[in-house]
């Protein structure tokens, strides 16, 4: 407990608690707001002429180039509609490299030449925006001069209606490239991917015998972990004010260990939080599903259903704003940041992946035939192969300063990437690296001749929590992705990998029918070579053990704790030529990435630790002085009244005072050293020296924060920030 000011605010907010005025409709049910604010295909059927609204569908639906002649046709039906939503300013959103999402706003309105103004928005508004786009990373792919950056309506993504109580804006997603075409985006490499995947996964399909193959897209459904706290602890706080976490904090006398928190009754104030942000992405065409709490006290989650990664990664960041929003709205922040506080359980965003098209469906199901399970089994072999051979990139991709924190702290995936199959499906495999898979565990069931595969039942059963990438029954869960992070990076990996993979297996069975091989005996040779090369990274364990850290690096499976070293794969031959090959991101493109992401490391580093000095010296130093001087007059006026003062705790805190004293002289000494040349020394300095010196401090401020009294402790703490809510 503190004496703090905020503790007393925080507990009246909560006490004094009044749902905020009626958010919804009289009757309303959530069906009838869903997309309202979207710019739907049922919208456009009703608002464009027939040709024009095919032309746009084959664009979405096929990756077509749009017809310029349309745009102008859209852009007033969509101006008409945006006018009619009360909107008065249009924005192209785009997401740059530093994983935020980024907007420019434009009013419609324009001077008519006659001193009035008139409403304007034409095709190539619409199409084409041209932010200044100097000030955005780019790693080198623009110089400033040079800076023009065009962010291109997306049409695969739907224009939507942002709210305000002062006016709407008409939000137009976009990818942003540089004028010579190079991805200044997460967006339009994540875009890439999703043809690379595509265009092997038709041919493989088509190898299957399939005649009639749909457009094969990657699904992601991401499981989206969250803090909250009281606004008025939040501003007390300069450090989860400028960088997202606590860099001080005893641990609370009462954290988790109860377990009373998962699952558990939602907090009156949090739920109704919940059903404002669940209306508002309704809204927004964003399909809120599951809400519950976290292990943490103080943790959510808000789980919305799968959709195409492309759509899903936009409505991710857009979920994302709108948490942040409506928690202001209703007196509190949300934290997004992977470990806000130490000690007390991060938060992630598992990934939900699968791919599939209108014609197979989700390829990744175990089918009801033999002829089904050959093809979910090449499919899933597919990615045992992608996440074997390129385990560093997808630790890359999810590599940060805040993640950092997470990963490998036993109580997310290590920072080892393997998978976990569940014990049936393993099986099945260690049957088809034996010569041939005839049954499965569960069933039994035996398949002989020509049909080598086992029946296998479309629900595993179990669960393994500890594996950073794991089969759940008709999906792959990527565990590993932070809680603030965007799902492009994961999703742009995985389509990548798997488009690799599979085209790596339908080259492989090409072959075998050429040289008169039958088709079954060709598929269970694949997936025999590639369970027998690449079943190493199959892991059904307890992915927090020591042991499995020694069996993984038997195993030769790369650990890369830090962002530092996982980025460096980002540099890896094999991770170049990858995304080169598949035409994802050219060499720049990827060089210019690790360029950003390394910077990114740093600045968050030197942020932190100026923070941590600024607070160590401003905040908790008179803290400690201010007590010292208490106990110090109390021993000084005991004496002189002939008493024999108890100098124990005044050594005590003496000597933390003095001990802060020289932690912090060390920190400031290694803010001030020059931390070498180029950005990897830079993010080296950040990991090596500024992080552990932050530590020093903040663990002797921790002890000092037991020790004084409450009334002098200037800072919100833990048990408070976490419980009162
Ligand atoms: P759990 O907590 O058991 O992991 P949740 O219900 O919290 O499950 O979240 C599961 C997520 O997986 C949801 O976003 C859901 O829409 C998504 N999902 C379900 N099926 C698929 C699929 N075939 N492909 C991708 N994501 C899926
Ligand atoms: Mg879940």
């Amino acid at each position: 407990m503190t004496g703090h000011i905020g503790r007393q605010q925080a507990i009246d907010a909560v006490t004094e608690f009044r749902a905020p005025p009626v958010v919804t409709d009289a009757g309303e049910s959530p069906g009838d707001v869903f997309g309202t604010n979207v710019f739907t295909r049922t919208v456009m059927q009703q608002r464009l002429p027939k040709t024009v609204f095919k032309s746009v569908l084959s664009t979405i639906e096929h990756a077509t180039p749009l017809d310029p002649t349309v745009a102008d046709v859209v852009a007033s039906a969509l101006k008409d509609w945006a006018l009619e939503k009360g909107a008065t300013h249009y924005a192209h959103v785009f997401y740059p490299l530093t994983g935020l999402t980024a907007e420019k706003h434009d009013s419609f309105l324009e001077p008519d030449g006659n001193g009035g103004a008139i409403a304007e928005f034409a095709g190539k508004t619409l199409v084409q925006g041209e932010p200044d786009a100097s000030s955005f990373p780019n790693g080198g792919l623009r110089q400033t001069f040079e800076a023009r950056g065009y962010t291109a309506w997306d049409v695969t993504s739907e224009a939507y209606i942002l709210e305000n109580p002062n006016g709407n804006t008409l939000c137009i997603p976009t990818v942003f490239v540089s004028w010579t075409g190079e991805a200044l985006d997460n967006k339009t490499p994540l875009l890439r991917s999703q043809q690379a995947m595509n265009t092997q996964a038709q041919r493989l399909l088509k190898l299957f015998g399939h005649d009639d193959v749909a457009s094969v897209s990657s699904f992601a459904g991401a499981e989206q972990e969250y803090f909250l706290i009281d606004r008025h602890f939040f501003f007390a706080r300069p450090d989860l004010m400028a960088s997202g976490r606590t860099l001080f904090g005893a641990p609370p006398p009462k954290g988790q260990e109860f377990d009373d928190h998962y699952f558990g009754a939602i907090p009156e104030r949090v739920l109704a939080y919940m059903l404002d942000t669940e209306r508002e992405l309704f809204k927004l065409g964003i399909p809120a599903k599951t809400r519950h709490n976290e292990v943490a006290p103080g943790q959510f989650e808000l789980a919305p259903v799968f959709e195409k990664a492309n759509v899903a990664t936009d409505h991710q960041q857009l979920l994302m704003v709108t948490l942040r929003r409506m928690a202001e709205k209703h007196g509190m922040e949300c934290l997004l940041h992977e470990k806000p506080f130490a000690g007390v359980n991060g938060s992630g965003k598992h990934v939900n992946f699968s791919l599939g098209n209108s014609t197979q469906g989700n390829l990744l199901n175990p089918g009801d035939t033999p002829h089904d399970n050959a093809q979910f089994l090449v499919f899933c072999a597919a990615v045992i192969r992608a996440v074997h051979l390129y385990g560093g990139l997808l630790r890359a991709v999810v590599a940060s300063a805040s993640n950092d924190h997470r990963l490998g702290a036993n109580e997310a995936p290590p920072a080892i990437m393997s998978i976990f199959l569940g014990e049936q499906l393993a099986d099945v495999f260690d049957q088809v690296a034996k010569g041939g898979a005839t049954g499965s565990r569960e069933k039994g069931t035996l398949i002989i001749g020509v049909d080598t595969l086992p029946d296998l039942p479309s629900d595993p059963g179990d669960r393994n929590r500890t594996s950073p990438f794991a089969f759940t029954g008709n999906r792959f869960e990527f565990r590993a992705a932070g809680s603030l992070q965007s799902v492009a990076g994961p999703m742009t990996a995985i389509n990548t990998m798997m488009a690799d993979s599979i085209d790596h297996i339908a080259t492989e069975i090409e072959a075998l029918l050429d040289s008169g091989t039958e088709f079954n005996e060709a598929v269970q040779k694949v997936l025999q070579e590639i369970i027998t090369d690449h079943g190493r990274v199959v892991f059904n364990g307890d992915g927090y053990s020591e042991d499995w850290t020694v069996e993984a690096a038997l195993r030769g499976l790369k650990n890369l704790r830090t962002t530092v070293d996982a980025l460096q794969e980002l540099e890896d031959e094999d991770v170049k030529s990858l995304f080169a090959r598949y035409n994802v991101l050219d060499n720049r493109e990827l060089a210019s990435r690790y360029e950003v992401f390394l910077e990114q490391y740093h600045l968050n580093g030197n942020v932190e630790a100026m923070t941590t000095l600024e607070m160590a010296k401003t905040v908790v130093m008179p803290a400690g002085i201010r007590y010292q001087g208490e106990l110090a007059a109390t021993a000084a006026s005991m004496k002189a009244v002939d008493l024999e003062p108890d100098m124990s705790l005044l050594t005590r805190v003496s000597g933390l005072v003095s001990e802060l004293s020289s932690t912090i002289a060390a920190l400031e000494e290694a803010i001030d050293s020059g931390d070498g040349e180029g950005e990897l020394a830079h993010a080296e300095y950040a990991c090596d020296t500024l992080l552990p010196a932050m530590l020093e401090v903040r663990s002797i401020s921790d002890l000092l924060e037991s020790e004084i009294a409450d009334d002098l402790w200037p800072m919100p703490t833990y048990q408070e920030m976490l419980h009162i809510l």
